[in-house]
């Protein structure tokens, strides 16, 4: 028996989406959550799906591979999208077992996936990941690049990939100034996208994860990617 309570943890984190979209005068089912059950056992992932929870974000395809086989086979459906960033070997079992990429970081994947993909006959949802964050490496790194690939998807190149939005990580501090701006930055760049490739479907906006989510919403998200509030603290050495 795990001390984590997911069901009560899952009440109070979309009680606090809610509360979040109502005072920055959103909607209240405006925002998605992702729960992120990395480092988090299957029956983890079973309790909150008990509790409603179907879409669930991993960062390791191996991992991901077997804890969601095993969900599967206590008779469960979870939606589940990869949210790390990929190495090149492992972006075939990705498209696999995945309905979307959130951490595409480079022309490399898309080209790769499509590759795949055309094979195995199916789309695949992605998101673009935009470093913003002094802290991490994670992201395309240039938006001339991110641009690129939009450019590409929108001349046909890569048909069997959906750009549905962008992802970010804001960096871990508690000075809040510089986490609006990574969410700010990554909004200003989805509105650009919009015109400058209005046939492509880029709204999502996955930003906020435990620490930051309530400024994500204020600042326009409309996916979290709560892990730790949910799963409790992940156990690194198991
Ligand atoms: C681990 C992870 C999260 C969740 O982080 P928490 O702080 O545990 O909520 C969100 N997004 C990405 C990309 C992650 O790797």
């Amino acid at each position: 028996m795990s001390l984590v309570n997911i069901a009560e943890n899952l009440e109070r984190v979309r009680e606090e989406i809610r509360n979040a979209c109502i005072s920055s005068g959103r909607k209240e089912n405006e925002v998605l959550l992702c729960a992120v059950s990395k480092f988090h056992p299957a029956e983890d992932v079973v309790e909150a799906m008990k509790s409603g929870q179907v879409l669930f974000g991993e960062n390791r395809v191996q991992e991901a591979c077997e804890k969601f086989t095993q969900v599967e086979a206590m008779g469960f459906t979870p939606d589940l999208h990869i949210i790390g960033n990929l190495q090149t070997n492992k972006i075939k079992k990705a498209c696999e077992i995945a309905s979307c990429i959130q951490s595409v970081d480079r022309e490399d994947v898309l080209r790769e996936a499509e590759k795949h993909l055309a094979r195995m006959n199916r789309c695949l949802e992605v998101y673009f990941e935009l470093h913003t964050a002094e802290d991490s490496k994670s992201g395309y790194g240039s938006e001339d690049d991110l641009l690129r690939s939009c450019e590409n998807i929108a001349s046909g190149l890569y048909p069997h990939i959906v750009p549905k939005g962008l992802m970010t990580m804001a960096p871990f501090t508690d000075d809040e100034r510089l986490v609006r701006s990574s969410f700010q930055k990554t909004r200003i760049l989805r509105d650009r996208l919009n015109r400058e490739f209005p046939n492509l479907p880029i709204q999502v906006l996955s930003m906020g994860m435990s620490g930051d989510y309530k400024i994500a919403i204020e600042e326009g998200s409309t996916m979290v990617r709560v892990g730790t509030a949910i799963f409790g603290e992940r156990n690194y050495s198991r």
